[in-house]
């Protein structure tokens, strides 16, 4: 990594180094010239208090993954949650119909059905970061004289969506209070990206708080819009 690319995890500020090797087997963690505390305590910490402390939205936690880690998985992460809302949606399609008919042409049918939930997901979750995005640039760009880091701010925001990962668990052990667990990770992943985008831009808690608002409304918008369109995916395989 180049020279002050990593951050101090607990004020924010620039580092040339986490840790300074000194040979025979001595290393010191950098310690910070801004705050004077050492710029990055989770170097020294197992994954899974990491993980943990980053599930309780701790900003030092996701200050050591997104600016201080090359973890390099957001793509692959993206599309497994795609496929984990993909399988929600279809299973819910499918699970108020009865399933009585064996027959091919059906399976084919659902096959299909899966597809275009996938694509479904796809587009809402598109229109959710083009809502963020746009909002952040107005607002951030325009009004405060920043400039945005958008791949720095993409990734984070892909990172940020691991929530949806829980939805498979909540399908599999479906029971009355499903509707109030799905909200509630929804509610989590909210929060996460909230969290995310507070983290890359050192902003306020009000300023994320409303990007993902507006992402959301956006995203709102795109679902109501797909329903209504006569070309669904879903009324071509049904009108075939
Ligand atoms: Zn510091």
């Amino acid at each position: 990594m180049d020279k002050n690319e990593f951050r101090c995890i607990e004020c924010n500020e620039k580092a040339a180094e986490l840790h300074r090797d000194y040979r025979n087997g001595i290393l010191k963690i950098t310690i910070c010239d801004s705050c004077q505390k050492p710029v990055d305590k989770y170097i020294e910490y197992d994954p899974v208090i990491i993980l943990i402390d980053a599930i309780l939205c701790k900003t030092q936690a996701i200050r050591h993954i997104l600016f201080n880690t090359s973890l390099n998985i957001h793509w692959k992460l993206c599309v497994f949650c795609l496929l984990c809302e993909a399988y929600l949606r279809w299973s819910l399609l499918h699970g108020s119909e009865p399933s009585s008919d064996p027959a091919d042409f059906i399976r084919y049918t659902r096959e299909w059905d899966f597809y275009g939930k996938f694509g479904l997901a796809a587009l809402e979750l598109c229109a959710f970061f083009c809502g963020v995005l746009l909002f952040l640039w107005a607002v951030v760009g325009c009004l405060q004289g920043g400039t945005l880091q958008l791949s720095l701010l993409l990734r984070a925001l892909l990172l940020s969506c691991y929530g949806k990962v829980l939805l498979i668990p909540a399908v599999i052990w479906e029971h009355d209070f499903s509707p109030l667990c799905l909200g509630l990770i929804k509610l989590f992943v909210l929060v996460s990206n909230s969290q995310a985008i507070r983290v890359i831009l050192n902003s306020s808690r009000r300023l994320s708080l409303m990007a993902v608002c507006l992402g959301l409304l956006s995203e709102t918008c795109v679902a109501q819009a797909c329903k209504k369109l006569p070309w669904s995916i879903q009324d071509m395989i049904t009108f075939e």
